[in-house]
Parts: C-alpha cells; sequence; structure tokens
C-alpha cells in the first residue's frame, strides 16, 4: 500500500472528513483492520485566511511548499492539498515535490464526465468560484462548462464557509440559501453541482439540492484511496 500525504488544516473540519473518509475507504477495499496509510501536515487557518483575504498569495506559496516538504519527508508516495481555494497554488506546490500531486478537480471532472454532465454549477469561497485556476482547469483540461452563482449568491456561499462550517457550524438556513443558489444555477442550465469547497459537505448532501451533487472532498478521497491500494 501506499502512503497518502495530506496537507490540511484547511480547515481542519474538512481535514477530519478527508481522514475518516480514506480510512472508511480503505477498510472497504481490503476489510478486517485495514487503514491507510496517511501523513497530514496540518497549516493554522488563521494565518492562512488572513492571507487569502490579504491577496498575498506568494506568502502563502511559501507555506504550502513547507507542508508539502514536510510530507514528502515523513514517506508520503503522492500528495493532497485538502483544499479547493489553496489549489490555486497547485504548481508552486509541484515544483517542490518529487512525487505525483493529486490535483483536486481531476477526480472530479472524472465523476462528471461519467454521469455524462457537460454544464456544472459550481460552489466554493469566491477565490474558486471567480479566479480561473479552477474553473480553467475543468473547462480547458476537461471539457466541462462551469457556471457560477451571481454576486450575492457568491457571497453568500462564501460568508457560510469562512463565517460558519469552518468553525464546524451548521444551521438550517444556511442550508436552505445554498438550495436556493443551487436553484438558480439548475435555472441557468447546470445539470449538477460541484461542492468546490471541502467543508460544504458538512452542511448538504445529495438529498438536500435539486441537482446530482458531486462533492470534491469525498471524490478527491476516494481516488486517494484508489491509487493508495496497490501492492508494495
Ligand atoms: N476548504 C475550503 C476549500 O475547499 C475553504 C478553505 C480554504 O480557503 O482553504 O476551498
Amino acid at each position: 500500500m501506499k502512503t497518502i500525504g495530506l496537507i490540511g488544516g484547511m480547515s481542519w473540519e474538512s481535514s477530519a472528513a478527508y481522514y475518516r473518509l480514506i480510512n472508511q475507504g480503505m477498510k472497504a477495499r481490503r476489510g478486517g483492520h485495514c487503514n491507510a496509510r496517511s501523513i497530514m501536515a496540518t497549516v493554522c487557518f488563521e494565518d492562512i485566511q488572513a492571507l487569502q483575504h490579504d491577496g498575498r498569495w506568494d506568502e502563502l506559496a511559501g507555506h504550502m511548499q513547507q507542508a508539502a516538504r514536510q510530507v514528502e519527508a515523513g514517506g508520503a508516495d503522492f500528495v493532497l492539498l485538502c483544499t479547493n481555494t489553496m489549489h490555486r497554488l497547485a504548481p508552486a506546490i509541484e515544483t517542490v515535490l518529487s512525487v505525483p500531486f493529486l490535483h483536486i478537480v481531476d477526480p472530479t471532472a472524472a465523476a462528471l464526465r461519467s454521469a455524462g454532465i457537460r454544464k456544472v454549477g459550481l460552489l466554493g469561497t469566491r477565490f474558486t468560484m471567480e479566479q480561473d485556476f479552477y474553473r480553467g482547469r475543468m473547462e480547458r483540461l476537461h471539457g466541462i462548462k462551469v457556471v457560477v452563482p451571481e454576486e450575492a449568491g457568491r457571497q453568500t456561499v462564501h460568508d457560510i464557509i469562512y463565517g460558519e462550517l469552518c468553525h464546524g457550524v451548521v444551521r438550517d438556513d444556511s442550508r436552505t440559501a445554498y438550495r436556493r443558489v443551487v436553484e438558480r444555477l439548475q435555472a441557468e442550465g447546470a445539470e449538477g453541482v460541484i461542492l468546490g469547497c471541502t467543508e460544504i459537505g458538512l452542511l448538504v448532501g445529495a438529498n438536500d439540492l435539486p441537482l446530482p451533487v458531486f462533492d470534491t472532498t469525498a471524490l478527491h478521497a476516494q481516488a486517494a484511496v484508489a491509487m493508495a491500494d496497490v501492492k508494495v
């Protein structure tokens, strides 16, 4: 079995979900007391979110590179970054790794393609919804058209992530707000919705939304288990 390297803490609420999912996934494959071999480097999200909102991406790249070096030095055979937003810095992370980096967009795109979805709604932080690093990879590399909520919807989705979900707070009125945003994406022709922030699965799932749901945390973790489950 290969060792999964995880860069976590963004927030730790979703890193805990990754940890549970990779271990459940490996146990489901191998049975008995098998769990996933893994190593996680956890950063302090207070520092990270402040730098994000100040737009200090160069400094953030340094933090991500340091964590990536830690997991590789700890024996990781490949590395996951347990947040969609920080994939803006995937190229910087890859420059310091000599092991593979499993990009979160790729298993998500594979699931969308196998479901036959060509136009998808994207929920995430404003960084993920508005910048090119995420939708660009989905559209140019994988050929899947991405639609995002309008300004007020993006702000609502973003504020609930940082103000509630990253603190482990789950509220019924926020679930209703997400549903309304997704109904508007559906009206624009979205055939499915990406939960493109690793905490959104804490708030909504398949039964809460009117479109098929693609949860990046679950898909990323599942892809990691498949990659790790080899006879070595
Ligand atoms: N975990 C979130 C994501 O997947 C947001 C936190 C962050 O900014 O990294 O984008």
